[in-house]
């Protein structure tokens, strides 16, 4: 064990048989409350079988069948707003959430939901009195404002900042004394590049220590040595927030102690051993939201190794791709069903193809279409499309391009990847 290692609570250092018995306690809890009160939850145990009394600890959770991103997006239909899962009426929430999808979300009002957003920024370094740089969205998705409430209430001084206005952000990182960002690690990037066009020297003019990030490709390493930033990262989702998060000594994510984590094989969803890849299937133990084996469609493995910093929980290790035909750009996922509600909109386009590649270690978008019929105003409709990519996907187009007529083939994938190591 580290000799300076401190924890968020003693769970993270419980016994392994403690914390089985820990997580088999809440889990019939949580099973009997979603039964009664979360309809499509109910459906999914009716349609299986199985009643909650069967459910009696985790080696019983492959009785429930599994909830993908698409089944959620169905249900949000049949069960409008949140599909059928959340189990207070609305008025009871403190926040809704419209996350990329789009789908309903919503934190719900669980102490173990909060718990886990400040559980894990504490793993990944953060500590009573930083001031932290909040760069993630404030509107729309929830990041942001999830975070900013949480981390108040851990002790830390939260600058609400959103994304864009780099040149604001660097101002501001040097006035205020910052000591954490939090955001994209691109967009650390960005904003440490144009501090150093503004003739600061980052290393030296900034009190920036640690930057804590989703999972990215490999920037980490180019901002530590570039600027002596140390980074840490978290995986987690927008439906069902933080799940694991890196400590100190960054040999895989500790999996927070109020979500069960399993990897299931991508055919018979059963649950896989160690150091084996396969789907990530997700289960919180919060009351309001209990996402009950859910899979957000990211591939990884798990490592039940012991950590040197002497948190006893699971590992996660990097996502190493994801299930079906979306991809992942920044942190976030670009179905082809959100590209072709896009493209659809325009009768100017005709055949197209999203290329994701990597430019200076950034993720780059680039969509090539095809005009179909004339268009007198093409600057005008790649622009709306800027704009609906933007709104739909989260994300902002670097380049949209119209090829000539033939050059994209009809049997071609719509969202092609190209980065070599397309991983989370
Ligand atoms: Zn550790």
């Amino acid at each position: 064990m580290s000799p300076n290692c401190t924890y968020y609570d003693e769970l993270e250092t419980a016994s392994r048989k403690k914390r089985v018995e820990y997580h088999d306690d809440r889990l019939r809890s949580i099973v009997a409350h979603a039964y009664v009160n979360a309809p499509a939850f109910r459906a999914k145990m009716e349609v299986a079988g199985t009643l909650p009394s069967d459910i009696k600890s985790i080696d019983d959770l492959n009785k429930i069948p599994i909830t993908s991103k698409e089944d959620l997006l169905k249900l949000q239909k049949t069960y409008p707003p949140f599909g059928g899962f959340v189990t207070v009426p609305i008025r009871q929430l403190k926040a809704v959430c419209m996350s990329p999808g789009p789908i309903y979300t919503t934190p719900g009002n669980d102490e173990t939901y909060f718990r886990r957003v400040e559980r894990s920024y504490f793993g990944c370094g953060l500590r009573p009195g930083d001031i932290l740089l909040n760069t993630f969205s404030y509107h729309i998705s929830p990041m942001g404002l999830l975070l900013d409430t949480n981390l108040k209430r851990f002790g830390a001084t939260v600058i609400p900042m959103g994304g864009g206005n780099k040149q604001l952000q660097v101002q501001v990182i040097h006035d205020l004394k910052v000591t954490v960002f939090t955001g994209t690690a691109s967009f650390l990037l960005d904003i440490l590049q144009t501090a150093e066009a503004l003739g600061y020297n980052p290393k030296k003019d900034f009190d920036l220590r640690l930057a804590i990030t989703p999972l990215d490709h490999g920037l980490m390493k180019v901002i530590e040595r570039d600027y002596g930033i140390r980074v840490t990262e978290f995986y987690g989702t927008a439906d069902v927030g933080i799940v694991a998060y890196n400590c100190e000594e960054r040999s895989g994510m500790h999996v927070c102690e109020d979500v069960i984590l399993e990897i299931v094989d991508l055919n018979g969803d059963d649950r896989l051993e160690a150091g084996k890849v396969g789907k990530v299937v997700i289960t919180t133990l919060d009351k309001t939201v209990p996402f009950i084996r859910y899979s957000p469609g990211d591939l990884s493995s798990w490592d039940d190794g012991d950590c040197p910093c002497g948190r006893t929980s699971q590992k996660l290790n990097p996502i190493s791709g994801w299930i079906g035909e979306a991809v992942k750009a920044r942190g976030m996922f670009i179905h082809p069903s959100q590209l072709s509600s896009i493209v659809s909109k325009f009768a100017g386009i005709g055949r197209y193809q999203l290329v994701c590649g990597s430019v200076n270690n950034k993720d780059h978008l680039a969509l090539n279409y095809e005009m179909k019929g004339a268009s007198s105003n093409r600057e005008e409709m790649e622009e709306s499309c800027r704009i609906s990519f933007r709104d739909i996907c989260r994300l902002n187009l670097d380049k949209i391009t119209c090829v000539p007529g033939g050059t994209l083939s009809a049997e071609g994938k719509e969202i092609v990847d190209e980065r070599k190591n397309a991983s989370g």
